[in-house]
C-alpha cells in the first residue's frame, strides 16, 4: 500500500483566502473598525442586509466596504461612510428625517429602522428609475417598519418644502456648499450631515440664525447634480 504524502491542498486555499464575507462580518469590521458605535445603529445595519439593495449581479460583493454599481452611473454608498455618516446623525425614534439622494434606498431603510414606527423618512432621489427601485427594494424588507418612509423624485438641493421642518438632514451626493434651502428647511436643534466637496459637513442649527459647523475630510462622493447651492 501507497502512502499518500499530499498536503492537503484545499485547506491551504482556505487558509489563504479571506474568511466568507457576511452582513455579520461586515458588522463586526466596522465595529472594529470604530465606525459603528452605537447600539441601535448597529441593530439597523443587521436588519437592513445591503444585499437586498444591490442588483442581482452585485449581490456577491454586497458585504464589501466598497460602493458598488446601482445602475444609471450611481453606487450605493460604502458601508464605513454609512456609518461614519450615521453615527453623527444620530438619528432617534420619532424623528422626522430628510434623506438626499436616496439612490438604491439602503440608507434610507437604516434610517427608518432607527426612527421607527412613530419616526418619517423622506428620500429623494434625481433618477426616477432609482426612486422606483429603492421603493422595490424598502417595500419589500419585513425587518423595517412600513409607512414610514416616502419617496419622492425631485432635486434635492431644494430640500423638500412639502415636508418640512425636518429634525435631521442628510445627503449622500457632494454639493459645493450646503444649500441655503437645507439650513431653512431645518428645525432649530436639528442637524444636516452632508458631504460638500471631499468632506463632510456636519451643521447645528443652535438658534434661528446661529450654525455650529464641524469638518470631517478624507472622503469621495458622486457629485449633487443640479440647483442653485448656498453659501457655506
Ligand atoms: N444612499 C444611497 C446613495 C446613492 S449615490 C445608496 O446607498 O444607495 C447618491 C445619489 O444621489 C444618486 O442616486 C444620485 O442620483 C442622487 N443625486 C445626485 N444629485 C441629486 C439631487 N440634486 N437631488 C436628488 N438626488 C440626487
Amino acid at each position: 500500500m501507497v502512502e499518500s504524502r499530499s498536503p492537503k491542498p484545499l485547506m491551504w486555499v482556505r487558509f489563504l483566502l479571506p474568511p466568507h464575507m457576511t452582513n455579520e462580518t461586515l458588522i463586526e469590521q466596522l465595529i472594529k473598525d470604530g465606525y459603528l458605535k452605537t447600539q441601535l445603529i448597529i441593530d439597523a445595519f443587521s436588519a437592513v442586509d445591503r444585499a437586498h439593495f444591490v442588483p442581482e449581479d452585485q449581490k456577491q460583493f454586497a458585504y464589501k466596504n466598497y460602493p458598488l454599481p446601482i445602475g444609471f452611473g450611481q453606487t450605493i454608498s460604502q458601508p464605513l461612510t454609512v456609518a461614519f455618516m450615521l453615527e453623527l446623525l444620530q438619528p432617534q425614534p420619532g424623528e422626522k428625517i430628510l434623506d438626499i439622494g436616496s439612490g438604491s434606498g439602503w440608507q434610507t431603510a437604516l434610517l427608518a429602522y432607527c426612527v421607527g414606527a412613530e419616526g418619517k423618512v423622506i428620500g429623494v432621489e434625481r433618477i426616477p428609475e432609482l426612486k422606483k427601485f429603492a421603493e422595490e427594494n424598502t417595500a419589500s424588507l419585513e425587518t423595517i417598519p412600513q409607512g414610514v418612509i416616502k419617496f419622492f423624485e425631485g432635486d434635492g438641493s431644494k430640500g423638500f418644502e412639502e415636508e418640512a421642518p425636518f429634525d435631521k438632514i442628510i445627503a449622500a451626493a457632494a454639493a459645493t456648499s450646503i444649500p441655503a434651502a437645507w439650513k431653512e428647511q431645518l428645525k432649530v436643534g436639528g442637524k444636516i450631515v452632508a458631504p460638500v466637496n471631499e468632506s463632510i459637513h456636519v451643521l447645528e442649527r443652535k438658534s434661528q440664525d446661529e450654525f455650529e459647523e464641524k469638518r470631517h475630510f478624507g472622503f469621495s462622493f458622486v457629485p449633487l447634480i443640479g440647483g442653485k447651492q448656498g453659501d457655506i
